[in-house]
């Protein structure tokens, strides 16, 4: 797993377990999640997120993961293959929407850091959000990615683009105006 899908998975953990271990400006837990599952696919990751957060284990301790969780799952998978493979396992709709506010607060953040008073720093995170779901009020037409309205543009396994990315073509036609019909 990159650096960039290790962003994107405890993107997804915080969004999931608020009391997930809150991102260091220095990268150090970014680092430590990426290194510790290097060898372990991004889906495989994301299927072991939304399975541990579900689990009776989490609803009975509330603790939250822990990258070894995630290699051990990987590991039984392999060791134990499914006879027969199910539909893939789809995060539930409040990740995506939660996404939307996550990537805003980190936005807004790194403006800050920037050096931007606090007030800029909001707007730039409200711009940031806002262009998402201009990009996204389209569909991709891009043959290997063809997201939906409402989704993320994807990449060739299937994971969402880092950091809200879409395809040009895609970015192209939101920008577009809208076509009246009304003469
Ligand atoms: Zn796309």
């Amino acid at each position: 797993m990159t650096i960039e899908e290790a962003a994107q998975l405890l993107v997804m953990a915080k969004v999931l377990d608020s009391r997930f271990v809150e991102p260091d400006d220095g990268g150090f837990v970014l680092r430590l999640w990426s290194r510790s599952l290097e060898d372990v696919p991004m889906a495989a990751a994301e299927e072991a997120l939304g399975e541990y957060y579900r689990s009776a284990r989490y609803r009975e301790t509330r603790d939250s993961i822990m990258p070894a969780d995630i290699v051990q799952w990987y590991r039984d998978r392999k060791r134990y293959p499914p006879a027969k493979r199910g539909k893939p396992v789809a995060l539930p709709d409040e990740i995506h929407a939660g996404v939307d506010r996550v990537l805003a607060a980190l936005a807004e953040r790194k403006a800050i850091t920037a050096g931007e008073d606090p007030a800029t720093a909001a707007d730039i995170a409200e711009g940031e959000t806002a262009r998402r779901r201009l990009v996204q009020s389209v569909a991709c037409t891009w043959p290997p990615c063809k997201a939906s309205v409402g989704s993320p543009c994807v990449g060739p396994r299937g994971v969402p683009l880092s950091r809200g990315r879409a395809h040009e073509a895609r970015e192209a036609a939101a920008a577009k105006p809208s076509v009246s019909l009304a003469n």
